[in-house]
C-alpha cells in the first residue's frame, strides 16, 4: 500500500516536472513550552526602571455589533523568559535581530545540576560536570544549544526565592546558580556551542559582579536564553529547540518564544 502510495506520488512529481519534496513529520514529537508568561508577575533584574506594561485599548462589542480587543505593551528586553544577544555584553558584536537563525533552532542537551544547587545556592557549572554528562551522552556537538537546568523555575514569580534577594533597586546580594567561567569557556570555546540557555535570571551565578560568562559568550556571539522553564521535560539528549525572540533592530535582548520537540519515548504516532 505505502510502495502503490510512493509510487504513485513519483509519478505525480514526474508529471509536474520536479522531485517530490519530503515534507518534515513531527508525529513522532511531542512539543514543550519552554517559555514563562509575560504577565504583572513576571521578575526583572532589581535595577530594571520598569517592567512588563500591557494597557488595554479595547475589550467588548463595537457599535458595528461585533466583539474587539486590542492592547499596547511595553517591556524591558531583559526579563521574563528572553534572549541576551551577543552585543549586550560585547561592543560590535550581533544584536537580537541579526543573530543566525542556527543559533536558535538546534539540537539541544539538558545538563541537570539540581542536585548540586539544592545543596548550594551559589552553584556554578564546572568543567567536570560537562565531562560527566559526555561520559553519558556521547561529546556536545558544534551547533548544540546546551540547557542547564537547576530547578529554579519551581520558585517563579516569587522573587526572593528566585533570585535570592528582593530589595528594590539592589542586584548586589543576588543568590542563584548558574554557568561557571571555565565551563562557559569549555561550552562556547571548545564545544562551539550555539546558545547558552539557564532556568534562572541569568548565565551567570547571582553572586556574580563580572558577568564573565556573559562576556566569554558575548565575545563570541552566543547569544543566552534566561528565564527558561519545564526543563524537566526534556531528555538529556535528542529534543529539538526553536527560540525565536521578537525581531527587536539594535535590540540586545528580546522576549523570546521558546519550545522544544520532544521524541515520543515510545515512538508512537
Ligand atoms: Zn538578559
Amino acid at each position: 500500500m505505502r510502495r502503490h502510495l510512493s509510487l504513485a506520488l513519483a509519478a505525480a512529481a514526474l508529471a509536474c516536472g520536479r522531485p517530490q519534496q519530503p515534507v518534515p513529520d513531527l508525529s513522532g514529537y511531542r512539543l514543550v513550552d519552554l517559555t514563562h508568561a509575560y504577565n504583572a508577575e513576571t521578575l526583572y533584574w532589581p535595577t530594571s526602571p520598569t517592567r512588563f506594561q500591557l494597557e488595554q485599548l479595547a475589550f467588548g462589542p463595537t457599535p458595528g455589533g461585533w466583539f474587539y480587543a486590542a492592547n499596547a505593551f511595553a517591556a524591558p528586553e531583559h526579563g521574563g523568559t528572553h534572549l541576551d544577544a551577543p552585543i549586550h555584553f560585547a561592543e560590535g558584536r550581533l544584536t537580537a535581530d541579526r543573530i543566525p537563525l542556527e543559533k536558535l533552532v538546534a539540537p539541544a542537551v539538558v545538563i541537570d545540576v539540581t542536585a548540586q544547587a539544592e545543596a548550594d545556592p551559589d552553584y556554578r557549572l564546572e568543567p567536570s560536570d560537562i565531562t560527566a554528562f559526555e561520559r553519558l551522552h556521547g561529546t556536545i556537538a558544534p551547533g548544540t544549544i546546551v540547557l542547564l537546568r537547576t530547578g529554579w523555575s519551581s520558585r517563579w514569580p516569587d522573587a526572593r526565592a528566585y533570585l535570592g534577594d528582593d530589595t528594590p533597586g539592589d542586584a548586589s546580594n543576588l543568590h542563584f546558580p548558574s554557568y561557571g567561567e571555565a565551563a562557559a569557556r569549555m561550552l562556547v570555546e571548545e564545544r562551539r556551542v550555539a546558545a547558552l540557555g539557564v532556568d534562572v535570571a541569568s548565565i551567570d551565578y547571582g553572586a556574580s559582579q563580572d558577568f564573565i560568562v556573559h562576556r566569554i559568550a558575548a565575545a563570541a556571539d552566543v547569544p543566552g536564553l534566561e528565564n527558561l522553564t519545564t526543563l524537566d521535560q526534556l531528555p538529556p539528549t535528542g529534543a529539538f529547540v526553536i527560540a525565536l525572540p521578537m525581531k527587536i533592530e539594535g535590540g540586545s535582548g528580546a522576549p523570546v518564544r521558546v519550545v522544544a520537540l520532544v521524541p515520543r519515548a515510545d515512538g508512537a504516532r
